[in-house]
């Protein structure tokens, strides 16, 4: 196989994963709020009703008028209650208060609310001190959200509080993206399932609990397939069998240039590669393209490579067949210790992140050497970006970090 030599610049590969992706955005489904949780919004919302929707107490207390109350204290006559959850229609005239409870409507006529603190109460009669402004401890209507303001944006993701949010406008199902299913493969003749005996030569499966937990915790329901042997014909009738109905197939191994490696010419032969190989380090032989209806990441074998190349390239694929337009958190932090690269690939380290006692967050670089080094991403719960390009590092220079733990 010829074509992509040295690989793509990391920026233009995301740039290709993003844009292929978007041209095959999911479909929308409308789902009932409570399974709407995670997924990413399909269209604007608009606010059907103002928020709150109508003038009311923001404590419990009592709705006066604030022209009755002179500087010193002001005794006035209790003419009823007032509280959440009906409206009694009852009014507020000179001289007059009602008892109010936090969330009831403003009865008319009442423009403040004493709290309940600041009031003496002797029978029918409430006396209450005079610094109270015209507004106190009222929520007015419309004043958080106005009837028709844009409120969620398309693309967005549905945090809890935005669900609440529809959720206080009475929407009872939003439309959002569906998800994309994941068909995950590992490949090797050498592999072998945790709980079986190991024979010379061969080593345990890791990277599909690793690819199934990185997808499940991004909100996935992935799929693991039997374990691929290093035969051309059974990766080849395997990978178009899944590619018919999985909107993503991620693989693992068999992507570099060994004799064993099939997965490239199988997307070759019958699909479309977008790209492979990507100037990065670890992760370099990552392999993306097209096969049936399915979205192919072909990600390398050693762990630590699978662990860089999902993070930024299976993460970035997700979300824009989902249309997501919330950007994932930017982190940064500042390094403990320097860091010399010589290479122009982009980089990504593992390291630990902390908060250090003056609040700032800083990378401590593990000093682990090999992308088949699992144990040291296990110590550690975040990867180091280094930039493209040689780069010297001083200790406290700040770097982006990607946290996964
Ligand atoms: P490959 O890209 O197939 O040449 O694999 C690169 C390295 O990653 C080899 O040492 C493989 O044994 C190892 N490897 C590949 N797949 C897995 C896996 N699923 N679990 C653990 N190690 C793997
Ligand atoms: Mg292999």
């Amino acid at each position: 196989m010829t074509g992509f030599p040295t690989g793509l610049l990391f920026d233009d590969a995301l740039a290709i994963v993003r844009d292929v992706a978007a041209a095959h955005r999911l479909e929308t489904e409308t789902l009932a709020l409570s399974r709407t949780h995670g997924r990413i919004l399909a269209g604007d919302i608009h606010a059907p009703l103002s928020l709150p929707p109508f003038d009311n107490s923001a404590m419990d207390g009592f709705a006066v008028r604030h022209a009755d109350l002179g500087d010193g204290e002001t005794t006035l006559r209790l003419v009823g209650e007032q509280f959440a959850g009906r409206s009694t229609g009852l009014q507020v005239g000179p001289g007059e208060c009602l008892r109010i409870t936090t969330g009831a409507p403003l009865p008319v006529g009442a423009d403040a609310v004493v709290i309940k603190e600041n009031a003496r109460v002797d029978g029918d009669r409430v006396t209450v001190g005079g610094d109270v402004a015209p507004g106190s401890n009222v929520r007015f209507a419309g004043e958080d959200v106005a009837a028709g303001d844009q409120v969620l944006r398309a693309g967005s993701l549905l945090t809890p509080a935005r669900v609440s949010l529809a959720a206080s406008m009475g929407l009872a199902s939003l439309p959002v993206v569906r998800r994309p299913t994941v068909a995950v493969f590992s490949s090797g003749d050498e592999l072998v399932e945790p709980g079986m005996a190991l024979a010379p030569g061969e080593i345990y499966d890791s990277n599909r609990e690793l690819l199934m937990g990185l997808l499940r915790a991004d909100g996935l329901e992935p799929t693991a397939w039997p374990r691929l042997p290093d035969d051309p014909k059974r990766v080849e009738i395997a990978l178009r069998d899944a590619a018919c109905a999985f909107d993503i197939v991620i693989t693992c191994g068999a992507v570099s240039a060994g004799e064993k490696d099939h997965i490239p010419s199988v997307l070759a032969q019958f699909g479309q590669t977008h790209f492979w190989k990507v100037r990065m380090k670890p992760g370099m032989p990552l392999l993306f393209g097209s096969l049936d209806q399915a979205r192919v990441l072909g990600l390398p074998g050693n762990p630590v490579s699978v662990f860089a190349t999902y993070l930024s390239f299976g993460r970035a694929l997700v979300d824009a067949l989902q249309g997501r337009t919330d950007p994932r958190p930017l982190e940064r932090a500042q390094l403990l210790g320097p860091i010399d690269k010589a290479h122009p690939r982009r980089e990504f380290m593992r390291a630990r992140v902390f908060c250090d006692d003056h609040g700032v967050l800083r990378a401590d670089p593990n000093p682990a050497i090999g992308s088949h080094r699992l144990r040291a991403v296990a110590d550690s719960n975040a990867l180091i970006v280094i930039p493209d390009g040689p780069q010297r590092l001083a200790a406290g220079e700040v770097v982006e970090v990607l946290r996964y733990a």
